[in-house]
């Protein structure tokens, strides 16, 4: 009888532990599923982060390249009239090809819009914005992606927008050529000496003036470099990239110029060389260094601008 109830005991105590280490077991396997769960959502989660993300970053790409493609048509000599709604035409065939791009890498649907193509507070920069759907087994979202592009490293478009390729006017060496398009242009409009601006040269690749402010192109050796290597300026009243697509030497936005650089050993009041007042607003400057062939032709508030009001005057 003793050792029935110490064997009693003995059961009793071994199915108490087993009962103990089954519910253990229960509980981790269960914990171990929930986290386990848990991770995979987080994870899928995450997918989709990780694909606006990149999709996101696809797009700075992407418009950029769609504006250049407006920009080739420019320079193919094809008109453009609505450049905004040219560019959102090419980003939407490449957004589709990004889509399908994405359905076979992750299997997801993603279906996109292009919604708009705007100016930004700075001339260097595109804004887009794009309406993204995607789908995944069960899962959707819903998002509007918005995005800048840079136009720096793009090609002046408003040369060629504005005199077309029948003018003459050539690009090559990273320099516009203007030959004789804008003195016919000027003649055109009978603006003064259009002698002048017979082979004059203007940059072609838009890269931004690291002269800021403005006003340290009077500085040594500032200008001449700036001439150099064809600088682009801020200004309120040159045209915006978009514009400049279109043709148009002058537009609301704020924008930028450029100088656009005469050859000549004349000195006859001519327009002042800034591309806003060449193709827009037609008012006279005089050389800032009368002995240079080289020299700008600018207006006294350009000079202002660009700290150049006394150049010339110390070589003397
Ligand atoms: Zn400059
Ligand atoms: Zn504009």
């Amino acid at each position: 009888m003793k050792l029935d109830s110490k064997g009693n005991i003995i059961v009793g105590t071994t199915a108490i532990l087993i009962a103990v280490l089954l519910l253990v077991c229960i509980f981790t396997i269960a914990s171990i599923h929930y986290i386990q769960n848990h991770n995979i959502e987080s994870q899928s989660n995450d997918n989709f982060k990780y694909i606006i993300d990149d999709y996101s970053s696809n797009l700075e790409l992407l418009g950029r390249e769609s504006i250049a493609e407006v920009t080739q048509k420019v320079y193919n000599g094809l008109p453009v009239h609505n450049s905004p709604d040219q560019i959102k035409k090419n980003l939407n065939k490449h957004l589709e090809e990004k889509n399908e791009e994405y359905k076979e890498k992750y299997d997801i649907d993603l279906t996109s819009e292009a919604l708009s193509v705007e100016n930004t507070d700075s001339p260097w920069k595109i804004l887009f914005k794009v309406k993204l759907d995607g789908q995944k087994d069960n899962e959707h979202f819903s998002q509007i992606i918005e995005r800048n592009a840079s136009i720096e490293g793009l090609r002046d478009p408003l040369p060629i927008a504005k005199l077309t390729i029948a003018s003459g006017i050539m690009a090559y060496d990273d320099k516009i050529h203007y030959k004789t398009a804008l003195s016919a242009y000027m003649l055109l409009h009978n603006l003064d000496s259009p002698e002048s601006y017979i082979e004059a040269t203007a940059p072609m690749t838009i890269k931004k003036c690291p002269y800021d402010p403005y006003t340290h192109h009077g500085d040594p050796g500032a200008l001449e470099d700036c001439l150099d290597t064809g600088y682009f300026h801020e200004s309120a009243d040159g045209s915006c990239y978009l514009c400049r697509l279109e043709g148009k030497g002058k537009c609301p936005h704020y924008g930028f110029e450029v100088f656009i650089q005469t050859h000549t050993p004349l000195n006859n009041e001519s327009l002042s060389c800034s591309d806003h007042v060449v193709f827009a607003d037609h008012y006279n400057g005089e050389k800032i260094d009368p002995n240079d062939w080289d020299s700008l032709i600018l207006d006294s508030s350009h000079r202002k601008k660009y700290g150049l009001s006394d150049y010339g005057n110390e070589t003397d």
